[in-house]
């Protein structure tokens, strides 16, 4: 199998790191063989794309005609989506109707930023005396951005749009498990006209792509999507070089049910919420917090309802559980399956391979739910990215806040009740950057994202995500005419 070239600066090539193997999660066939960076690729792209930045194509563009390609980009993924979508099925395992959503996704994010970019304005600030005093928005430079194995694509557009639109240069480096969807996306820049040396995509590790791309001098930002372990550590490069990093990390995050809730719903919110691409989401409702006055009766029809998911084969329309990403995730799924029975919980459902021969080449894994633990446990604390939900009862508001918080993470929280004045209570009082009220998962790119305590740092999306590529200047302006008297 002959390695697929990487993009550095504008030119399809071969890179000097180590070629890495992509490989279908459904029967772990290999995908494609795809060529790495090394650090001196890494510094090749850097110098290529502040060549791009200092070129008069960029920097005198204005930001209607940055719009244009951003519009251009949108409209070539919108004429591939099926492709893509079935490229990321195969490259990432998620049942494809989530990756044609995530293709949906990606399109709206090039046109949200294009219009973005279009309108946003600086600001004329109050005058305290006779002069006009402005901030203005510049871009930041060359900025990097790291994503994760699990939403490609979505994740990739997120940075790489508002990057752009901001009038940086950005260099992508995708998950090794997961690195073809951001390499197809490089192609359809090339041909919307984006300028050459603007957008790199370098896959490679962590530990030798990702490390150098962190820590070159020439990066002003890095935007990262991933693990809090590896976000603490890229946090710690940044405050050495005095560099903006925003930093989208891991959750734990509660869906709550009153006794109050509109029951069907909140059975379709809780499993969508665990459930959906295998579990392998940031956002997942991983903690199932229960009214103790409901709490048999929904457990019992919620283990019911999770024991009649779909799972197979993602190609099949009617999949609601695809394989999860590679052999060792499964591993570690499962030991965590193995830690709740240690920590003496009870596996209501799931928790192994399914029995049926045509999935047993691939990573599937059947839908958990643990009960009988405490919210101290490891298992109700760590985050799992799989399919395992932890079943919690809570006896009232104040003891639901207190667990709900009582979380290193602060990512997302739902909450399942008819109650308005409730709603509103729990919304304020719950420490996460995004809380749904009877729904899950539900996203605009309008609205800001992004975690707080150990979830994360800064926020993607919406036109704080369009800023968070840029630096503020100010600017005074005399009006009086008058020389300064200090120096009379
Ligand atoms: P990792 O943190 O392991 O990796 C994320 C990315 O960082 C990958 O591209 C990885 O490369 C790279 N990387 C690893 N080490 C370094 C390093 N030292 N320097 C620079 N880059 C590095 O996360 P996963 O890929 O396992 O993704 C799962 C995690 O992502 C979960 O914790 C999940 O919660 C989080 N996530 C958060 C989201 C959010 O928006 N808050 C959304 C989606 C996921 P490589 O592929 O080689 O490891």
């Amino acid at each position: 199998m002959s390695s697929l070239p990487l993009y550095l600066g504008g030119e399809w090539r071969m890179g000097r790191g180590a070629p890495i193997l992509t490989r279908n999660p459904h029967d772990n066939a290999a995908l494609a063989e795809v060529s790495t960076a090394d650090a001196s690729d890494v510094g090749e792209a850097v110098a290529r794309a502040q060549q791009a930045m200092a070129a008069p194509g960029w920097r005198t563009m204005l930001p209607h005609q940055r719009a244009l390609i951003l519009q251009r980009i949108a409209a070539l993924i919108e004429r591939d989506a099926e492709r893509l979508a079935q490229l990321q099925r195969q490259d990432n395992g998620k049942p494809i109707h989530e990756t044609r959503a995530l293709v949906a996704s990606a399109i709206g994010t090039f046109r949200y930023f294009a219009a973005a970019c279009e309108t946003l304005d600086g600001d004329v600030t109050p005058a305290r005396g006779d002069y006009l005093s402005m901030s203005l928005y510049e871009p930041l430079g060359v900025v990097a951005a790291i994503t994760p194995w699990n939403s490609p694509i979505a994740s990739e557009a997120q940075k790489i749009a508002p990057a752009l639109a901001a009038g940086n240069a950005v260099i992508v480096k995708p998950s090794e498990l997961t690195p073809l969807l951001a390499l197809e996306l490089a192609k359809l820049a090339t041909e919307a006209g984006l300028p050459e040396g603007l957008l790199s995509v370098l896959p490679g590790t962590g530990a030798i792509t990702g490390a150098a791309l962190v820590a070159h001098p020439g990066i002003r930002k890095v935007s990262f999507t991933g693990g809090t372990v590896t976000g603490r550590a890229i946090g710690r490069v940044a405050a050495d070089k005095v560099m903006p990093v925003s930093l989208e990390l891991g959750g734990k995050s509660p869906n709550i049910v009153f006794e109050d809730a509109d029951i069907a719903q909140a059975i379709n919110g809780v499993l969508f919420g665990i459930f959906s691409s295998q579990g392998q989401s940031c956002i997942a409702g991983s903690r199932i917090f229960v009214a103790r006055g409901i709490y048999d009766r929904f457990v019992t029809e919620l283990t019911r309802r999770t024991q009649a998911l779909r799972i197979g084969n993602p190609a099949e329309p009617s999949t609601q559980i695809g394989p999860l990403i590679s052999p060792e995730h499964l591993d570690k799924v499962n030991g965590y399956v193995r830690l709740a029975r240690e920590e003496g919980g009870r596996i209501l459902c799931g928790g192994s391979r399914p029995t049926d021969a045509a999935l047993a080449a691939g990573n599937y894994f059947q839908p958990a739910l643990v009960d009988g633990l405490s919210n101290a446990c490891r298992t109700a604390r760590e985050e799992i990215f799989g399919p395992v939900g932890v079943l919690l009862p809570f006896d009232g508001e104040d003891d639901l806040v207190r667990q709900a918080n009582d979380s290193a993470y602060g990512l997302a929280c739902g909450i399942w009740t008819i109650d308005y004045r409730r709603a509103w209570r729990i919304a304020r009082a719950v420490d996460a950057g995004t809380v749904w009220i009877n729904t899950y998962k539900l996203f605009s790119i309008a609205t800001p994202f992004g975690g707080n305590k150990d979830s994360g740092l800064g926020r993607e999306k919406a036109l704080d995500g369009l800023r968070a590529y840029m630096r503020q200047k100010s600017l005074y302006w005399d009006m009086s005419g008058r020389p300064l008297p200090w120096a009379d």
